[in-house]
């Protein structure tokens, strides 16, 4: 009842919000909006609202580059106030919203789309996914131009207090914004490395956790401009310390139990689950070309960090893929440890579930959890687990994602053609310039 056009409306109206945007999502995950003014509210919840997709990163052909937004009314916010001057200038609330061709069919190339389908599926057999992110970030300096650097601004560690820690304050502005928003915040700490932060937020369906990851960055990035600083979700910032996951913590649910649990089962925990972690471990190279999409990505998955680089999975140890977190019950989950916040979230739990589900439908069996630090372990006994490394660097993904059918299935024919040109497209670029590694490693030497 409360997310009818004419309760939003009314809303708008009581609130006396000047701006309303019209948010969405492009196939790299980089989130677009387009703003309108009060006299445009009333068509803009109709979904009347058009424009032009061919100006979007991999969003559509020449010609059919009208799209329309059709808002999803659930999203409804309104935004806190970020700083004085935009207060001045009127309240702004937003939608997010899904994509539609102008003849009122859903745009294929919409990840929100993709991430529906999924649920749907997942719906026919009665489950639904719940994801709860850990997504971890960097506090940066900015120079006096105001461009971003990369001097951290402490030098704290893992769960310091202030004062070494100087993000304490911060991390408590950007809870209350989120907190303001409607967000149900489980923590925040200080992380490994110098200038590293973690706010973990409540698990929720999947569809809800994707629009909430989109919002998380922005509120973190906001709050961070107001005190002069750069929030960065780049996966590896900076060589020799960790780098930034953002952990998914994957439960199923069936009539609103935990399906996952099973007092009975090995290790606690039922077919259902073990047969979804079974499915992430089959498609977890494929996969990670979106999960991961960056060539800095690939610096995060190494060893020594707390990052995967093995596929495998673990009650106990850090090293895996996929850990099963001790609670049982209706906190039971596996923690998939391998994607960075860098992904488009709605893609990346796109695959997370359809690998799942592929896991069930096939009856797919995990091989036996591993407890070691599988870091520790050397080639041969590795081999002896049959243990699988995830691929190397953005190119080997690409190729891994577009062997496992899957997962092509899953994305669809035209979103997985524009996402992988443009992927091979960065790693050309990449390979082709000459970094300052290189110069350093070779020039006097050779
Ligand atoms: N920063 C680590 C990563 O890259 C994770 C540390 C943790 O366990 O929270 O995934
Ligand atoms: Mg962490
Ligand atoms: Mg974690």
């Amino acid at each position: 009842p409360d997310h009818t056009p004419e309760r939003i409306l009314e809303r708008l109206t009581q609130e006396g919000v000047k701006f309303l945007r019209l948010q969405f999502t492009d196939i790299l995950g980089t989130v677009k909006n387009i703003e309108v003014a009060q006299s445009q509210f009333p068509k803009a919840l109709r979904g009347d609202v058009m424009f032009d997709g061919s100006a979007i990163e991999g969003f559509t052909r020449i010609e059919e580059s009208d799209m329309l937004l059709r808002p999803d009314l659930s999203t409804f916010l309104v935004y806190p106030q970020f700083s004085r001057e935009e207060g001045e200038r009127g309240k702004v609330a937003r939608l997010i919203c899904d994509v539609y061709l102008p003849d009122g069919t859903p745009f294929e190339g919409d990840p929100r789309r993709v991430l529906r389908r999924q649920i749907d599926r997942a719906a026919a057999l009665g489950l639904s996914l719940h994801c709860g992110p850990e997504p971890e970030f960097f506090l940066f300096e900015r120079a006096a131009s105001g461009h971003g650097t990369t001097t951290t601004n402490d030098h704290a560690g893992y769960f310091d207090l202030a004062p070494i820690d100087r993000g304490e304050r911060i991390r408590r502005e950007i809870t209350n914004k989120l907190v303001e928003m409607g967000f149900e915040i489980e923590g925040a700490h200080h992380e490994v490395a110098p200038g590293q932060h973690e706010i973990d937020f409540g698990y929720a369906p999947a569809l809800q956790t994707a629009d909430a990851i989109s919002t998380f960055k922005f509120v973190v990035k906001r709050v961070a401009l107001e005190y002069g600083l750069l929030a960065s979700f780049l996966p590896k910032p900076a060589s020799g310390v960790s780098g930034s996951g953002m952990h998914c913590h994957l439960s199923l649910f069936r009539d609103g139990h935990n399906a996952f649990a099973d007092p009975e089962g090995e290790y606690g925990l039922s077919r259902l689950a073990l047969n979804f972690i079974a499915g992430l471990l089959e498609h977890a190279p494929g996969m990670v070309a979106v999960t991961n999409p960056l060539v800095n990505s690939y610096k995060r998955l190494v060893p020594g960090y707390e990052a995967p680089v093995n596929v495998a999975w673990s009650t106990s140890n850090r090293s895996a893929l996929i850990r099963i977190p001790a609670k049982r019950g209706n906190s039971t989950r596996a923690e998939f440890r391998m994607p960075d916040p860098s992904c488009n979230p709605y893609l990346a739990l796109a695959l997370m579930l359809a690998a799942g589900l592929d896991g069930i439908e096939q009856g797919l069996e995990p091989p036996p959890a591993i407890q070691r630090n599988i870091f520790k372990m050397t080639v041969r006994e590795k081999r002896h687990h049959k243990i699988r490394e995830l691929p190397g660097n953005l190119s080997e993904a690409v190729d891994a994602l577009e062997r496992d059918e899957t997962l092509v299935a899953a994305l669809g024919e035209h979103l997985h053609d524009r996402y992988s040109e443009a992927k091979r497209q960065e790693w050309a670029e990449y390979s082709a310039t000459v970094h300052p590694w290189e110069l350093h490693r070779y020039l006097d030497l050779i």
